[in-house]
Formats: C-alpha cells, structure tokens, sequence
C-alpha cells in the first residue's frame, strides 16, 4: 500500500470516529506566542509536550535549523501575519543540540545534488544568475549564535513592532530541557 493510500484510509476513520472533537479551538493562539523551530522529527511531538502547549496555544513556524534566511522571506513574513492578524505578542526562537544543520556543508549538499542527476549546467545557470547555492545551503556553525542572530533579525526588523517580545531558546531532542540564550524580558 502506498503511503498516501495509507494516510487517507487512516484519515477517513479519524473523520467518521469523531477524534477531531478533542482538538477543536480558534485560529487566534491562546498563549499569544509564536514559535520558530527546526523540523527535526525528533521535536513534533516533543517541543509542545515539554513547553505544555495544546491544539490551539501557539502558531508554530517551522524549517530546517530553525534559521532566517532572509529579513524579507517567508519566516518573518509569518511572524507578521502572526503579530497582525493573529494577534501574538511572543516570539520563541527554538533551536536544538544536534541539529542537522549545524556544520552543513554546502559543497557537500552540492554533490549529492548532482549526483541525483542534476546537471552541472543547470548549477552553473544559477551561479551566473547570482544564486550562491552554496552559501544558501551552508548550516551554521554554532546553534546559540544562529538563535542570537535570529532573535536580533526579528527584533531590529523595520516591520516588526517594538513591544514585540523576542526570546531565545535552545531545546535537548531527547529530553526536551530547554536553556535560555536570549531573555526576551531582559
Ligand atoms: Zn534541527
């Protein structure tokens, strides 16, 4: 059986059993928060059990490494959205020990991708259109430094409120301890 096929035969039953009821709540987040972290398996169900969130507490963004790419992508664009719209005055930056992209090597990602059959042609299209491909898939070398700049980024960013608190966080992917490294309050 395919992975879909088993998704939607699973799926039809949670529909017809009724086990939505228990999740019901709003689109606004209860907490008020927003929560940038990695899409680590290991956290989906970790981070919120450690942090005590329910359905419905916290708008939750998610990427590898936890990282913003750029001041004016899809990161920030949704922590607006959800500071705006949604009404959240707390931004949690969490990164994690052992992240898949701490000491990334872009080089490395690159051979992979041309091993998987892409041409070096098109590589070369998109470093003569001015993509560094290997800069934008290099990782970060220290977790704590990646979430400072983070944390900086989302506070000095020019649409960002300035009663916006701003924390910083790094998360342990087995037992979900959390340490501060920015205290938004501070
Ligand atoms: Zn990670």
């Amino acid at each position: 059986m395919s992975k879909l096929q088993e998704i939607l035969d699973y799926n039809k039953l949670f529909v017809e059993n009724k086990e939505y009821v228990k999740y019901i709540t709003s689109k606004n987040p209860n907490k008020k928060l927003v929560i940038l972290s990695c899409m680590d398996t290991r956290l989906t169900e970790l981070l919120p059990k450690a942090l005590n969130l329910k359905n419905g507490d916290a708008k939750f963004i998610k990427n590898a490494g936890a990282s913003i790419m750029h001041p004016f992508g899809s990161i920030i664009r949704s922590i607006i959205v959800a500071v705006y719209e949604f009404k959240a005055d707390e931004v949690l930056v969490i990164g994690h020990h052992g992240c898949g992209m701490s000491n990334l090597n872009g080089d490395e990602v690159l051979e992979k991708i041309v091993q998987r059959g892409i041409s070096k042609e098109v590589i070369e299209t998109l470093c003569n259109a001015g993509i560094d491909i290997k800069k934008w898939l290099h990782g970060f070398d220290s977790v704590e430094e990646s979430i400072k700049e983070s944390v900086e980024l989302i506070k000095s960013h020019p649409l960002i409120p300035k009663d916006i608190v701003v924390h910083g966080l790094v998360i342990d992917p087995e037992t979900g301890k959390l340490e501060v490294v920015v205290n938004g309050y501070e």
